[in-house]
Formats: structure tokens, sequence, C-alpha cells
């Protein structure tokens, strides 16, 4: 009986613990707000007043003005937030998420999901707003028990749990929101004050902390690279992928290598399945059909696969391999292959003119060009950053299907370039699977650029895992004008 009595007891405890999000044992809290500076924070758009005084932050109205953010410098994937607040009647705020702000985005303007504090008789406050993007995702209409959780004149307490590609929140430990939503996987957090029509109006926050559970929620990723054959220096550069890679603390990394040119391949049957990611640096003899049909499988059941520079040059007659890589160059590749892909006026353009698959100029230090920077690969990087000297692939052709171009390269004529902006690092979805192509890194002195390593390890990551949880940038991180290595 007693047994039966304890037994209860832990099932109600956990029950009431899940509730309130899944994770509750272990807790490790980060406070964001030291009490006593806005170190680790820096304000975004509007003039609005940010000052501390007595241990809490205080947000003041000033007039014409627009909203205005206290964002934290850092970027956070899946965490929870706690925090109270204290806001004045007729106020409106929130608690940015997820956010970002570029210059290309509206110039600058704050964007991302916002948990919304609303001292209206709307009653709004814990739904979730996507500021200056896509207006409300989760509203409180026709849910009164949620909105009487937040009280006038008193200090509220939210709870936000962002895990994957769920957002959840807590009003004084009343759930209000259940979003299902994959638009931002990473950003900063913020802190808004509302433009208003009357100035000097406040709202203060205090006990602001954090558990980042990014690392927590994943496993350990198990990464294959397969090699063997290749018109590059295979040999000496998987063993520095590889160690790139296990530097992260994120993978394993297992090496299939395949018999030498022109040895019978019938051996080769590397097991796909097994792994959550495949790097391949390998160009050269086809593989067994029973090989390439596994991979196939593979992919289409969800792998991922990266394609890392010269990878691209293989098997230019298999169909399914050149859908999965969407771009590929030489091995007699030309427009029966697919067209090139062309980033014009602001628009990626298929151009299907006839021509080569293949090509580039000698070799020279570049600039890369992000082409998409709310994509988790991309997030938080420079807008423009120097590759170290480098082959500048360019007119790849293929069938160029379900492609989302990341970053381009200028191709100049003066170092016998295009004259196009080159795609440079793409990603592919193949079935349910995931494809990251990095045209990048001839050979070991390439693979030293700052920027091929966290571009290669997040790729490698996304691809895997369709996430990416390396969000912190280094500070070696090439410049617009300044190639960095390692
Ligand atoms: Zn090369």
């Amino acid at each position: 009986m007693k047994r039966y009595i304890v037994t209860i007891l832990a099932i109600t405890l956990m029950c009431g613990l899940l509730s309130e999000g899944a994770l509750a044992a272990g807790e490790q809290w980060e406070n964001l707000f030291d009490g006593k500076t806005l170190n680790g924070w820096v304000q975004r758009n509007g003039k609005a007043k940010y000052t501390v005084e007595d241990g809490v932050i205080v947000g003041t109205t000033v007039l014409n003005t627009p909203n205005s953010f206290l964002c934290t410098e850092k970027n956070y994937t899946d965490f929870i937030l706690e925090l109270e607040f204290l806001v004045e009647p007729g106020m409106n705020s929130g608690i940015q998420i997820r956010s970002h702000s570029y210059k290309h985005y509206k110039n600058y303007r704050v964007h991302g999901y916002q948990v919304e504090i609303d001292t209206s008789s709307r009653a709004w406050s814990g739904g979730i707003y996507d500021e200056a993007r896509r207006g409300w995702l989760f509203s409180l209409e026709g849910k009164p028990e949620a909105q009487k959780a937040f009280k006038q004149n008193q200090w509220n307490h939210y709870r936000i749990e962002a895990i994957g590609d769920r957002i959840r929140t807590w009003v004084n430990g009343v759930p209000v929101a259940d979003l299902k939503d994959d638009m931002t996987s990473t950003g900063f957090i913020a802190l808004q004050v509302h433009g208003s029509k009357q100035a000097g109006n406040s709202i203060k926050w205090r006990n602001i902390r954090i558990q980042d559970i990014t690392r927590r929620e994943n496993k350990v990723i198990k990464a294959l690279i397969v090699d063997g054959q290749n018109n590059h220096d295979w040999k000496a550069t998987t063993p520095i992928l590889k160690k790139l890679l296990e530097e992260t603390g994120l993978f394993t990394v297992d090496v299939a290598t395949s018999p030498a040119e022109k040895q019978p391949m019938d051996s080769f049957k590397p097991d796909f399945a097994k792994y959550d990611v495949i790097v391949s640096n390998y160009t050269g003899d086809e593989w067994p059909k029973a090989t390439q049909d596994a991979l196939v499988e593979y992919m289409e059941n969800g792998g991922g696969l990266v394609i890392y520079h010269a990878a691209d040059n293989a098997f230019p007659k298999w169909k399914e391999w050149n859908e999965m890589i969407a771009l590929g160059g030489w091995g007699g590749r030309n427009e029966k292959s697919g067209p090139w892909v062309r980033y014009r006026d602001g628009k990626v353009v298929l151009d299907n003119s006839p021509g080569r698959g293949g090509s580039h100029g000698p070799q020279h230090a570049f600039q890369v060009i992000t082409r998409d920077r709310d994509h988790a690969i991309m997030a938080g990087l420079p807008e423009k950053w120097m590759h170290a000297k480098d082959e500048l692939y360019s007119q790849l052709r293929g069938p160029a299907k379900n492609i989302t171009l990341l970053a381009t390269a200028y191709a100049d004529p003066d170092q016998k370039g295009t004259g196009e902006h080159e795609p440079a690092l793409f990603t592919i979805q193949y079935g349910k699977g995931r494809v990251f192509h990095t045209v990048l890194g001839h050979g070991p002195d390439q693979l030293r650029c700052v920027g091929f390593i966290v571009t290669f390890l997040r790729g490698t990551e996304w691809a895997a895992t369709g996430r990416v949880t390396q969000v912190d940038v280094p500070d070696d991180f090439p410049t617009a004008d300044q190639v960095s290595l390692r």
C-alpha cells in the first residue's frame, strides 16, 4: 500500500514537472542581467530609454521614436527563459526571442518571435507575435483562462521555452502559448519598449535568467567521410575534415575509403544508414549499383549529405546523385546537365544557355556574400567575408531542384572569372534528406580559412539534424576585406 502511494505521488510530481516543461532536474541557470549594468546587451532601432535602477532594468517611452529593443549580444537556440516584469497600464511591450537585425532586412529592423506583453483589454499577454514579419502566430482569442493570467499593477512572471520547432509560454504559471514553427531556429533575446504617443511610461524587468539547453538536447552526431579517389589530395584533406568535426565535440567521425582507381569496386559498400550525415570527399570511378541505391534510399528517408569541393565533380551520369548535389562540374557536363544558377538583381536565376559545366580561374582570395542570412547555417555571420586564396568554382550545372542559395562569390573577369555571382554555399532538399554543398576548400591551405571551417561545421550539423547549435561566431571570423586563417 505504501509503495502504491509513493508511486502515485511520484507520478503526480512528474506530471507536475512535465506540465511546466519537460526539463526540471539538474537545471543550470545563467543570469542575462547582472543587476547593475547593461553589459551583454545592445540597444537597437528606437531611442526609448533603458536604464538600471535598484537592480532592475527600466525601459521608458520616448516620443517620436519607433519600437526599441534591448538585445542580448549572444544568440540562443534552445532555451528556457524566465523573467519578471512590472508594466504601467496602457503600455505595450514584449520579449523577443530567436530574433535578428540585418541591414538587408528593412534596414536593421528587429524581427522575429515576440512573446507579447499586452496591458490592453484584449489581454493577449503571453501570446506570440512575429515582429516585423508575419504578425500574430498564437493569439489568445477564445482562451479566457490564459487571458486572465496576466495581472495589472504587479510583478508578472514569464517562462518561455523554445526547443526545436516548439515555443511555449507560461504567464504566472498558467500555460498560454504552444506554437509549432520552424522559421527561425536561433537568434537574440530582446526587451521591447513599443513606440508610444506618451513619453515617460515605464516597464521594469528583473530576475532575467536562462537555461541554454541547446547542447543538452543533442545526441552525438555520427558522420562518415567517404574518400579513396579524387583529383585532389584527399589523403591530406580527409584527416583535417575529421579533426575539425571531432574538435567540436558534436561529432564522431568514421572514414570509408574506396578501392583505388580502376580496381574492382564491388566490395565498396559503406553502411550509410548507420550515420546521421555522409561527407563526400570523393570523385572517381562509379560506385556499384547497390551502393548507389543505398545512398539514394538513405537520402530519401531523411539522411544528411555534405558535398565538399571536388565531390561535385563526381558521377556526371548518375541521375539521382546530380539531383542530390543540384550542381556539378566537369566530367563532360554541359547544358544537357541542367542550368547554370545565377544570382542577378537580388534574385536566383536559372540560365539554360548552352555552355560547359564547371570552370575556375587562377586561385585568389575572394569575397563570399551571404544571400540567405536567416538560414541557420548563416545566422549571425557577417554578410561579406574574405575566403582564403582558392579556386572560385564557376559555371556549375545540374538539375538545380529544391536548392536554397546561401552564399555566392563574384567571379571577377580580372581573375578570368565569368563576371557572375557564382553559387558558393547552398542546400538542397532531396526526398526527406538534406544536402549542404560547399564549393570551397581545394586543399589543406584552404581548409585553414575560418569562414570555410565555420560554414562547413554548421552545414554538416544542419545536414545531419536540420538545425544548427554552433551559433557563436568566433572572434577570428574573416571580415569583408580580411582573410583569416587558423
Ligand atoms: Zn580544387
